[in-house]
């Protein structure tokens, strides 16, 4: 194996499609997997247990806080959501890419805290398009209009802020948008600074003796 996996940071406003993107990214390439949160919140119909989140109560949260279990979480509309840590080095030491799709607080976290992540941010056609996608999201789960108009004005800022993030993938039509992630992890994968020269040896790729002409 050439490369460690990429660990591709996939955030967004809620309501603008992040994980059916990186559900059709997960179906679309080999060797790349989608990092399964921890949640306080209660599945909606249709979620499994391990599949789209780990469901776990309050105090079970915090003991995996103080166990250090998270590489990174957040209180997103009053619930806590978290990252687990192990599973993600795992599959990266694996040179398997994994997909986080976590909020603008997580995201900025792992910026804090983790080298050489790509950061991708998901941004709606417009905010009245979002608006829309909301409300209809909004008769399904019983929340309210002013709700919906709180996380507008999140929307907003998160997008202001867009150039914390290396790309911004515009969710107008979702297969141009799964194109361009696909795209974007692809040529990622492949930039000469995630290759090690070590492993170019081994690999038969340099000989030994050419080893130390590479610049690092
Ligand atoms: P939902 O409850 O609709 O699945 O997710 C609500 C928000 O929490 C979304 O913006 C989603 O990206 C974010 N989220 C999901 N998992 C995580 C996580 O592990 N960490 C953080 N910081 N945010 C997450």
């Amino acid at each position: 194996m050439l490369r460690n996996g990429v660990l591709v940071v996939v955030s967004g406003p809620s309501g603008v499609g992040k994980t059916t993107l990186c559900k059709n990214i997960v179906t679309r390439l080999p060797a790349t997997v989608f990092s399964v949160s921890y949640t306080t919140r209660k599945p909606r119909p249709g979620e499994r247990e391990g599949v789209e989140y780990f469901f776990v109560d309050d105090a079970r949260f915090q003991d995996l806080i103080r166990e250090e279990a998270f590489i990174e979480w957040a209180e997103v509309y009053g619930h806590k959501y978290g990252t687990p840590k192990q599973a993600l080095l795992e599959s990266l030491h694996k040179g398997i890419n994994v997909l986080l799709e976590i909020d603008a607080q997580g995201a900025k976290q792992i910026m804090e805290r983790f080298a050489g992540a790509v950061y991708v941010f998901v941004a709606p056609p417009s905010l009245d398009v979002l608006r829309k996608r909301l409300c209809r999201r909004a008769e399904d789960s019983m929340e309210d209009q002013e709700e919906i108009e709180r996380r507008l004005h999140e929307a907003s800022d998160e997008i202001a802020n867009f150039k914390a993030y290396h790309y911004f993938v515009r969710n107008d039509e979702l297969l141009q948008a799964t194109k361009e992630l696909e795209s974007i992890i692809l040529a990622e994968r492949v930039k000469t600074d995630r290759l090690d020269p070590d492993v170019l040896v081994e690999n038969g790729l340099v000989e030994s003796m050419t080893r130390k002409k590479i610049a690092t």
